[in-house]
């Protein structure tokens, strides 16, 4: 496997950090370009969907680097905010999961 530490940092300058507000429940979905490919985060709950976070987190109670990327991102205002209407969350949900698997 890869390895990912240093990349925060670079996904904060290169803007990979981004927060999709749905109005107006204010349902907030996070989601982070890595080198490879993007990736989901919850982080009310503390989620990433990536393989880091699967292997590493759940069980070594690590965060993954998209996680620390954005709470890098929200310390130094870098978070691109894009909005949507509460009606485009399906099938912005579907896409997302679509890109992922
Ligand atoms: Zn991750």
């Amino acid at each position: 496997m890869k390895k990912e530490t240093g990349n925060v940092e670079s996904i904060v300058s290169s803007n990979g950090v981004k927060l999709h507000l749905f109005e107006p429940s204010n349902r907030k979905i996070w989601t982070v370009v890595g080198k490879d490919n993007e990736h989901w985060l919850d982080l009310d709950l503390g989620y990433c969907s990536c393989a880091d976070y699967y292997y590493n987190a759940m069980e070594k109670g690590r965060q993954c680097y998209h996680l620390q990327a954005v709470q890098a991102a929200i310390g130094q205002g870098k978070v691109e905010t894009v909005k949507f209407q509460d009606s485009e969350f399906e099938s912005f949900i579907s896409a997302l999961v679509q890109d992922i698997m």
